[in-house]
């Protein structure tokens, strides 16, 4: 079985449908969250998304745009987004996002969108956080989002969690160590590449997989210049930041 691993997607369908050229036959997709909120097409992403066995865990932009989240903690353009991204969504759609749980159980995974410790607001970059998720890690494995950066932190016995590269198109095999991944950001990357990032979990060779896609980036831009969408959202995508 293979499932597609993908975080922060963030209403970017240009990315998705890179994405879905490039990965080959799956049978499901895990999210990590932040489905919607920045991006120019909130219903179309999920209505893709949701045509396929989709398991996704509630990102803070997900909690913002349903109305379970206040927008207050956000800054202005993400703000801004989450208010337009409500908008354009219908009720069954933002029931949808309402209803999406904090972290779920894949086999040997555990989905979250931060942490752990705090599932909607903790970026996981720090060996601490690191160590703190996987002292309440029931699972193997942790996948997560958020940061938008891709890594592998692997659980060392009786030292610190240490932070790995991810590396592109390198199977890297799961075994006895605990694992805390992160595939990198779908919609918008934030570790200076402008391609889109996810990964591929194949359960018969027991690995992961990481890949890069380049999307239409111009394309989501011009969407996004239409809409009336903030310049500094506008931008970052070409930069990967
Ligand atoms: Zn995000």
């Amino acid at each position: 079985m293979k499932t597609l691993l993908l975080a922060d997607i963030h209403s970017n369908l240009e990315a998705l449908e890179a994405i879905f050229a490039d990965c080959g036959s799956f049978d499901q997709i895990w999210c990590m969250g932040d489905v919607v909120g920045y991006g120019p097409d909130p219903v179309k992403a999920l209505e893709v998304l949701r045509s396929h066995d989709f398991r996704c865990v509630s990102g803070n932009h997900d909690a913002a745009v349903a109305g379970v989240l206040s927008v207050e903690e956000f800054n202005h353009a993400a703000a801004w987004a989450a208010r337009w991204t409500a908008q354009q969504l219908g009720s069954e759609q933002l029931a949808f996002l309402r209803e999406l749980p904090l972290t779920r159980e894949e086999g040997p995974f555990t989905l979250v969108h931060g942490s752990l410790r705090a599932a909607l607001w903790e970026y996981l970059v720090s060996v601490e956080a690191a160590a703190a998720s996987l002292a309440l890690l029931n699972t193997s494995y942790c996948l997560v989002g958020h940061s938008h950066l891709p890594f592998i932190c692997r659980e060392q016995m009786g030292s610190a969690p240490r932070f790995t590269e991810f590396p592109e198109r390198e199977p890297m095999r799961l075994g006895e160590e605990r694992w805390v991944v992160n595939p990198g950001g779908v919609g918008q990357p934030r570790d200076g590449d402008s391609r889109s990032s996810y990964a591929i979990y194949d359960t018969e060779e027991g690995t992961i997989e990481r890949r890069r896609v380049v999307y239409d980036i111009s394309k989501t831009q011009r969407k996004m210049e239409l809409a009336g969408h903030p310049e500094s959202l506008i931008r970052r995508l070409e930069f990967g930041h």
